[in-house]
């Protein structure tokens, strides 16, 4: 059956939902679908991720979409103690923290049209249904859910230009909080044609201690699974702790009906930035290429290509020393939860010749005089004070921000990690010992870090998600500063998630007692960097700088504070 009948309408007449936006073309962008089975945690996102490099490197436009099942609208509200970071997009967008992965693969700002929960597809029917524009009928998961999905992901094509639409379905095979998606991708295959849409799936090989060698029967039910709800993958990407016989490519080959060729084994995912030139060695982008019958369009842009790319993997094996950042948060035991803030230090450290080794600081354990913040601290090179949320450690963060100021130790202060150095040098070096943020003290007499007006209408109305300040704001940088000297730029857009802000109350006194107000959202005469002209480095921002990094665009504050901490070696 043609696309175009397919599509044709969805009426009381006809089983098929399947709209298509204006301007949709067939064709012209061509859908990667990554599926895994046997189990999560396999590297189905780490594989997707090094694939999009690998894609762009050769000069297509990517535009990655993950699916998540679960049906919370966005990651807003999300509790990263459970769930990882909450990243947040240019656009404000507060997605699960595997877009953050695809930004840094891709150097490029994915939009909320990359970010696709369960929730979000159910709130857009219920909206639809409401207003009537199912046309009578009964809405049902197919073709209706289905149907919006293909829908998403055409639109997605027609507005990003896209070469490539990469979709990776989260969960497993055979859950069923992704069964409808996947039936959506079998649709796809149906409607725009095998040359049009391929299949990806990323299997594991499990080895049982007790057997030492490698078995097949899990990756071959996996396998069963997805070809039992109509999916035929046409590549198998076999997960395993070292490589895999022959024998086992073999058996996966048959019971897939995959050619043998286009059955690889990824085993080695110690350096992740290695991955995409591993998948090229191994002859996967020509044999996608050839899938879906495209040529590359040249050596990629001007930042993400080969060349640049293998230069970074080279800085990183040539590294030789390491050193000591000390984070200081509160969901330490979760290190996800700090994920993009790991990922900057990491693309920092190769120009520098180093490796960042992270001490992971409880700041509870601070306040709660489990270990003191000297002990703590003690040969750490440069502490980080990362965002934060509530009461609960804020007294150890403080005492940390302390330290690194009073001994000069390069301190970075990211969000939270701002406003808690502002009630610091409050409190200590302005002499207001009584120094607060209204959200763990509503009622002090020297709210530094206060709540906006419009921040409190929202809260007092219990509007939690999607509500705080999101997304990229610009600022002034001030002549002469460090931040103005570090970003080389006099105004930057780094990206926001907060309610409170420095009190403009307050800028003459702080200014006064010598720190420099060095970047301001001038709109609202909002604060958007600090820092300390006398100190080796402390530098802080309102925003999450870390969001922006990339392996070949490092964000320049954590490039500064690991050059300082590599000039400033004490561990
Ligand atoms: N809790 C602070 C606020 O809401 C900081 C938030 C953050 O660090 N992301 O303003």
């Amino acid at each position: 059956m043609s696309l175009e009948n397919t599509l044709a309408e969805s009426t009381i007449e006809h089983e098929t939902y399947s709209s298509v936006p204006d301007g949709y073309r067939p064709g012209k962008a061509k859908f990667i679908v990554v599926t895994g089975s046997v189990m999560s945690g396999v590297g189905k996102g780490t594989f997707s991720g090094a694939l999009a490099t690998l894609l762009s490197c050769h000069g297509l436009k990517v535009s990655p979409v993950k699916f998540d099942g679960y049906l919370n609208y966005d990651a807003g509200t999300l509790n990263p103690y459970r769930h990882g970071e909450v990243f947040v997009l240019e656009d404000g967008t507060e997605c699960d923290l595997d877009l953050g992965s695809y930004e840094r693969a891709l150097h490029a700002n994915l939009t909320k049209d990359n970010y696709l929960t369960a929730g979000k597809i159910f709130k857009m029917i219920f909206d639809k249904e409401r207003t009537g524009k199912y046309l009578g009928r009964d809405v049902q998961f197919i073709p209706h859910v289905t149907g919006e999905i293909k829908n998403f992901l055409r639109e997605l094509a027609v507005k990003t230009n896209a070469d490539i639409i990469l979709v990776e379905v989260g969960g497993t095979v055979g859950d069923l909080e992704n069964s409808y998606f996947v039936e959506a991708m079998r649709e796809l295959r149906y409607e725009e044609g095998k040359e049009n849409v391929m299949f990806i799936n990323v299997t594991y090989i499990i080895e049982p201690d007790s057997l030492h060698e490698y078995k097949s029967k899990a990756a071959q039910i996996g396998l069963r699974q997805l070809m039992a709800l109509g999916i035929q993958p046409d590549v198998m990407i076999c997960r395993s702790q070292t490589p895999i016989p022959y024998s086992i490519k073999e058996k996966i080959s048959i019971f897939g009906n995959v050619d043998l060729d286009r059955v690889y084994n990824l085993y080695n995912f110690s350096n992740v930035y290695g991955i995409p030139l591993i998948l090229r060695d191994l002859g996967l982008d020509n044999e996608i290429l050839s899938i879906l019958n495209i040529s590359p369009k040249g050596n990629g842009n001007t930042v993400l290509n080969f060349e640049n790319w293998k230069g970074f993997v080279d800085k990183i094996k040539g590294r030789n020393r390491d050193i000591v950042v000390g984070i200081v948060g509160k969901y330490t035991n979760v290190h996800d939860s700090y994920l993009s803030i790991v990922k900057a230090l990491e693309h920092s450290a190769p120009y520098f010749g180093v490796n960042v080794r992270i001490k992971w600081i409880e700041a509870t354990d601070i306040e709660d005089g489990k270990i003191t913040v000297e002990e703590s601290l003690l040969n750490v090179d440069g502490v980080i004070v990362p965002g934060g949320f509530g009461k609960r450690g804020i007294e150890g963060k403080i005492a940390a921000i302390k330290y690194a100021r009073e001994r000069n130790v390069p301190y970075l202060g990211l969000c939270y990690g701002m406003q808690l150095a502002v009630v610091e040098f409050a409190r200590n070096v302005c002499g207001l010992k009584t120094a607060h943020t209204t959200e763990v003290n509503p009622s002090t007499d020297c709210p530094v870090i206060d709540i906006i007006p419009e921040q409190k209408d929202k809260l007092k109305n219990s509007e939690m998600g999607g509500t705080m300040r999101l997304g990229g704001y610009p600022a002034k940088l001030k002549e002469g500063s460090l931040v103005r000297n570090l970003y080389n730029k006099d105004v930057v857009i780094e990206r926001h998630r907060h309610r409170w802000e420095l009190n403009p109350e307050f800028h003459k006194t702080l200014e006064e007692n010598g720190m420099s107000l060095s970047g301001v959202y001038e709109e609202r005469n909002l604060v958007e960097f600090i820092e300390l002209p006398n100190h080796k480095f402390f530098i802080a921002t309102q925003a999450h700088a870390e969001f922006t990094s990339r392996p070949l665009e490092p964000n320049p504050l954590f490039m500064g504070f690991v050059h300082v901490m590599v000039n400033n070696y004490v561990s």
